[in-house]
């Protein structure tokens, strides 16, 4: 480790090459950058802490984190210790991220409300029930595209797992769980949804760095 008396004299030139400024353009080879530099580089500190204070706090979830409101009171503005009375509301931001209700809807139409993981079909209020999650998040770093190829249909149970990181789906098609690597079984596939390999490696190296940070 060089003295600061040395960098001073010496005047290093620091950061990014062009040609890796453009390699990095690309979100799974930025996440493969990150997975990378925490298991060569940083064995030996708190992964979690350090993504949180480089603003990469994003990468520990699938679904990513939603969009910061400035004008909203934060949830720590509601305090902990309110235990009676209605839930007091907060407006939502215009800016939030928007769903396409009919895409979502036509995952769900397609494996009619059964979960890809465990074929489960749950009925809800006389209706069958099914939720619509999106491989590569809509939110920020992961930045997904609101399109089939990216969406999965999931029971609640699997949509959180799924979320946290916590299953995957393998190069062969099988779901397994991210600690320990147990098999779930394999990914139930209509052979009219066309998903997107690149959405499933994406999610698996997210994977990848929650088992590396979570250690
Ligand atoms: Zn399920």
């Amino acid at each position: 480790m060089p003295r600061t008396g040395v960098l001073n004299t010496a005047q290093p030139v620091a950061g990014l090459t062009h040609a890796s400024t453009e390699l990095l353009q690309n979100p799974l080879t930025r996440l493969q950058a990150v997975v990378t530099l925490c298991s060569t580089y940083l064995d030996d500190v708190d992964q979690r802490e350090l993504l949180n204070r480089v603003g990469l706090a994003g990468y520990t979830t699938a679904d990513g984190l939603p969009d910061e409101d400035p004008d909203g009171p934060g949830e720590e503005g509601i305090g902990p210790e309110r235990t009676t009375g209605p839930t007091p509301r907060r407006e939502s931001s215009s800016s939030r991220l928007m769903r396409n209700a009919a895409i979502a809807n036509q995952v769900k139409d397609l494996y009619s409300n059964a979960c890809q993981v465990c074929k489960t079909c749950l009925q809800y209020k006389r209706r069958p029930y099914s939720e619509a999650a999106h491989i590569r998040g809509l939110g920020s770093p992961h930045d997904g595209p609101d399109e089939l190829p990216n969406l999965l249909c999931l029971c609640p149970n699997h949509h959180v797992l799924f979320d946290g990181l916590e299953i995957f789906i393998d190069v062969d098609g099988y779901v397994k769980k991210t600690h320990g690597g147990d098999s779930l079984g394999r990914l139930h596939r209509h052979m009219s949804h066309q998903i997107d390999d690149e959405h499933l490696r994406y999610h698996r190296t997210l994977c990848e760095l929650n088992r590396l940070t979570g250690k």
